[in-house]
């Protein structure tokens, strides 16, 4: 296929994001469409489709897998990030949980200037995009089953819905899937439509942007065939992801002046913001149990249900959510350290309201280096140890008692300092990154609340990287919801 000459609108990346914003420009407008992906479809690759084998996705030959690191905070170690490199993006990769977050990310955003974004004013987009079809977990695996009741023997409401305003306690999740088969807003949004005659899907990279003085005209894409200019008529949306749309912003020579000089790129504009501000989950990952019997074939997405709460009595909003992973899902260190049976599972805590920062910068050899810099604040540690600390007291309720022939870790020392090497040792990214493009309005904001990047014409940004900070929950459906609201203001 020869790639297009031009069209009104360029979309860079068909992910989570991407998928969407083509979707709603092509019924909103007469417009013409290209949407530039660098991987293929995720047909045929089992692991994409069946939710027990997401896991197999990480590392594989459709996965950018970039890393975090060295991790200063987690013992120098470095750390695999997973980015889906095919049609529908880390949509066609993930774990499946499809959950809104917290009232409060949405009314935080709005308070901090992202005017429009309160949580009222976002949730019918999140519904609207629900239309690829989810579908809440039934019949749960003894894990998850278990992590639910010995939530509720713990003290936490049960929650019949992870999706509600506010979520607090333990139950089944909501997962993107119809009838055991993984749906995203590829196989909800944009394959539906690819007949259409104002849609063309190139397969091919993004290699940097065209500029004419603070003006986006179009994009430079390296394509089976070569590279090729495409000129967008009206506006560049990048869609690529919390990693490769900063990458394609300071490789364009927009970011911090500094950084960009230091690098040999001259700056077109300097926006201080680009590539900082980066938010990730630590998933702990984490405290491991050998099962009294042998456990049954994983199920769903390898949890099926999910708990949130709170690190202390005092923080408002949960900062914690538990998963219990069907599989010894634990990091290396642990597994060197504390040897892993087969029979086994993890009861996984997960940071969800972080206060450390990281970032992304280029190298001089045009690579790469990303640091989440978890756990580097203080708070962060505290919270993941008690997390831990509280997620002990959760196997320690009947429902798993009956299921556990003994702790394989942490070890017996569970006191503090013990516990603080344990979640350095244990934490790994639960593949959240966000906030590297942040929405706002001061001088650090990459975007305006209308996505639009500031200084530049012609040229938003539709991801999640524009996240200011992070939810409270797992990132893709916020996601999908950002890009059901950029179609909006787009058209
Ligand atoms: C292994 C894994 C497990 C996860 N589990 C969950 C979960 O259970 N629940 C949840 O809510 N979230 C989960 N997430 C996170 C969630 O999937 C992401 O937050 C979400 O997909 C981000 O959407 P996005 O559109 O910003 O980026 P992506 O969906 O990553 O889309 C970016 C797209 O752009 C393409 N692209 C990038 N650069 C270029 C370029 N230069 N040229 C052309 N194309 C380009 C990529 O190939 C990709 O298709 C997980 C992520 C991973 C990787």
């Amino acid at each position: 296929m020869t790639t297009p000459r031009s069209a009104d609108y360029v979309v860079v990346g068909a992910g989570t994001a991407g998928c969407v914003v083509a979707r709603r420009l092509l019924e909103r407008t007469g417009a013409t469409v290209v949407v530039v992906e660098a991987g293929g479809p995720p047909e045929g690759i089992a692991s994409s489709g069946d939710p027990a084998r997401w896991v197999e996705n990480i590392g594989a030959p459709h996965d950018w897998a970039y890393s975090y690191g060295p991790e200063e905070h987690l013992d120098g170690r470095t750390l695999l990030l997973s980015r889906g490199k095919v049609l529908g993006g880390s949509g066609s990769t993930n774990a499946l949980v499809w959950v809104h977050g917290h009232r409060a990310d949405y009314d935080g955003w709005a308070a901090a200037g992202a005017t429009g974004w309160s949580h009222d004013e976002v949730l019918p987009y999140f519904r609207r995009a629900e239309e690829i079809g989810v579908e809440r977990a039934t019949d749960l695996h003894p894990v998850a089953q278990a992590l639910v009741e010995a939530g509720v023997s713990y003290g936490m409401p049960a929650l019949e819905d992870i999706n509600v305003a506010e979520p607090l306690g333990a139950g089944p999740i909501t997962m993107d899937v119809r009838d055991g088969a993984r749906t995203s807003t590829w196989t909800g949004h944009l394959r539906p439509v690819l007949d259409d005659e104002r849609l063309t899907l190139v397969t091919g990279e993004v290699t940097g942007l065209s500029l004419r003085g603070q003006r986006c005209t179009g994009v430079t894409v390296r394509t089976a065939e070569g590279e090729a200019d495409i000129r967008a008529d009206r506006e560049v949306v990048l869609c690529a992801g919390s990693i490769n749309t900063p990458r394609l912003l300071l490789g364009s020579g927009i970011g911090p002046a500094g950084h960009l000089r230091d690098v040999g790129i001259t700056p077109v504009l300097d926006l201080p913001g680009v590539g900082e501000n980066l938010q990730e989950h630590p998933i702990i990952a984490g405290p491991c149990f050998e099962a009294a019997e042998p456990l049954p074939a994983p199920t769903h997405n390898l949890e099926g249900s999910m708990a949130f709460w709170r690190s202390a009595a005092d923080v408002t909003v949960p900062d914690l959510t538990y998963v219990s992973v069907q599989i010894p899902y634990v990091s290396a260190e642990v597994a060197a350290e504390h040897p892993v049976p087969a029979n086994a599972f993890v009861l996984a805590p997960g940071l969800m309201r972080v206060r450390s920062r990281g970032r992304l910068r280029l190298t001089a050899g045009g690579g790469l280096d990303i640091r989440a810099n978890m756990l580097d604040d203080p708070a962060d540690v505290e919270a993941a140890v008690a997390g831990v600390e509280i997620g002990l007291e959760l196997a320690d309720q009947p429902a798993f008692r009956k299921l556990v022939a003994r702790r394989v870790a942490p070890g017996t020392a569970t006191d503090r300092s013990s516990l603080t090497r344990f979640v350095r040792q244990s934490a790994m990214p639960y593949f959240h990154p966000v906030g590297t493009c942040a929405m706002g309005t001061g001088d650090d904001a990459v975007v305006d609340p209308q996505l639009r990047v500031r200084g530049i014409e012609g040229l938003r940004v539709a991801d999640a990287s524009v996240m200011p900070t992070i939810t409270s929950a797992n990132t893709n459906a916020p996601t999908a919801m950002i890009a059901e609201k950029a179609a909006d203001l787009v058209a």
